[in-house]
């Protein structure tokens, strides 16, 4: 059966692309009903960190991305990883290679003049070992063929065929033991079983390098789908100011988990003219043979649109429940809770909630648009909402405090009876009246409806706000 692997280096936050990569990877896996792996790539000692470890894994579960056994650590396999170069060497098929680096210095410098990537000579490959200098550790290099092509059946890139005369041949183990990637990964893979290795296309040419090592070794080589990497939307490659952020950030900016992740599928990968994909949709629809091979460009506009979508489609609890996740960022007042929200602001949250998750593309925005639940009073009035109020409105209203002290209960229909008969009384259309009304109410010059406001703050504080601002 199917297994998949997700196999990030821990030396940075989960970015945009690896989340893809993991996306991809999961809903395969899924589809096929077969198993996605996780491997931490944490061989670079010096710039692996377990910040960055904790990241990937928090990450992956915001996104609802799970995996399959216990996390591979790709370091605790280095003993392993040593052993198969070994073998390697035992069986004729690498050699041990002493060369200096002032030499392998000397072949970069030609290589340079000659305006052509470093190519290793070989110089080791057919020398006795009995030639080693003394005291010198040599790496183990692979003995990589020199005539004829190598070839990659690439799912998405289609058949990428090298000629093995322009590759050289690589190293597998550093003179200090440790294994270099390109083992380490092959070793890894065949030994989790991996059959499909969905990444990035930046790790193209190493496909061809770990081709010629499972050959060595007499493995089968995995399916391999190379995706295009993801650009910014002028085209250029994904950047930091395109939104090359950690997952973590786009969490923090106010973007739910199922939107970033339906945005996510849809880069690269198309399925007709469908944007929004269910979980289920998502799995049942997924193919390698439907990413495309161009990239992707990033587009925050789009990912904005599908994150409204799901906020529409929420439910106000689990809108509530995502906003007091990213509670400690939001700078919160006094009254509304640093961690959790206080029982009494969360039920008017809640209340209001309906009115906010039709006006709002992120959380955020839905937050500042709440502010009306949360701002201390007096309230302090947009520009607009102020010139509102001074050009006309403020006279308006005059009268309008008496009807609505005088309701005998409170409620959105109750109050929009009294406001109405307030503006026929006066002889003005509806909105002369409510405009001032939404100003003095909530600071702003849009708002949730207006009588659900008034219903959510309550009569008292309704009344109140309005007296602040002098009506
Ligand atoms: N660790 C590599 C990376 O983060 C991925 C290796 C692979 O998928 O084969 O780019």
């Amino acid at each position: 059966s199917v297994v998949t692997r997700f196999a990030p280096s821990p030396t940075g936050f989960l970015h945009i692309g690896g989340a893809r990569t993991a996306l991809f990877n999961w809903l395969y896996a899924r589809r096929l009903g077969g198993k996605m792996l996780l491997r931490i790539e944490d061989t670079d000692r010096e710039r692996s960190t377990d910040a960055a470890i904790g990241a990937i894994l928090d990450g992956l579960s915001w996104l609802g991305l799970d995996w399959d056994g216990d996390v591979v650590y790709q370091f605790s396999r280095a003993a392993r990883h040593r052993e198969v170069a070994e073998s390697l060497l035992a069986a004729g098929r690498a050699y041990h290679c002493y060369a200096s680096q002032q030499e392998l210095e000397e072949m970069r410098e030609a290589a340079r003049r000659e305006g052509r990537p470093l190519r290793y000579d070989g110089r080791w490959r057919d020398r006795d070992p009995s030639e080693a200098p003394a005291g010198v550790k040599p790496v183990i290099r692979l003995k990589a063929p020199t005539e004829g092509e190598t070839v990659v059946e690439d799912q998405v890139q289609g058949r990428v065929v090298w000629q093995n005369k322009d590759l050289d041949d690589l190293v597998l183990l550093r003179s200090d033991g440790t294994p270099t990637y390109m083992l380490a990964v092959v070793v890894d893979d065949h030994d989790m079983n991996v059959t499909h290795i969905v990444r990035g296309d930046d790790h193209l040419t190493n496909a061809a390098r770990q081709t010629q090592i499972y050959q060595a070794l007499g493995w089968s080589v995995p399916v391999m789908a190379h995706i295009p990497l993801i650009h910014g939307s002028d085209g250029a490659k994904l950047s930091k100011r395109h939104g090359a952020l950690g997952v973590d950030a786009y969490r923090g900016l106010g973007y739910l988990p199922e939107a970033l992740r339906n945005y996510l599928v849809r880069l690269g990968w198309s399925h007709g003219d469908q944007e929004i994909f269910s979980t289920e949709e998502m799995i049942a629809a997924f193919d390698l043979s439907s990413i495309g091979r161009s990239p992707a460009r990033f587009d925050f506009a789009k990912l904005e649109n599908v994150n409204g979508h799901y906020m529409r489609g929420a439910t106000d609890e689990r809108l509530v429940e995502a906003l007091e996740t990213i509670l400690p960022e939001l700078d919160a007042p006094a009254g509304v809770g640093r961690t959790a929200f206080e029982p009494a602001f969360r039920a008017r949250l809640l209340a209001a909630m309906p009115g906010l998750k039709e006006r709002a593309k992120t959380l955020r925005e839905l937050w500042d648009n709440a502010s009306f639940l949360y701002a201390p009073r007096p309230l302090v009035l947009d520009e607009k909402a102020a010139g509102i109020l001074s050009e006309g409105g403020r006279e308006r209203l005059s009268g309008v405090i008496g009807r609505l002290e005088a309701l005998p209960e409170w409620s959105a229909a109750s109050t929009e009876g009294a406001v109405r008969a307030h503006a026929e009384a006066i002889g003005v259309k509806l909105g002369q009246v409510a405009q001032p009304l939404r100003a003095a109410l909530t600071g702003k010059s849009q708002s949730p409806g207006l009588f659900d406001v008034m219903a959510v703050l309550g009569r008292e504080e309704s009344l109140e706000r309005l007296k602040d601002q002098g009506v």
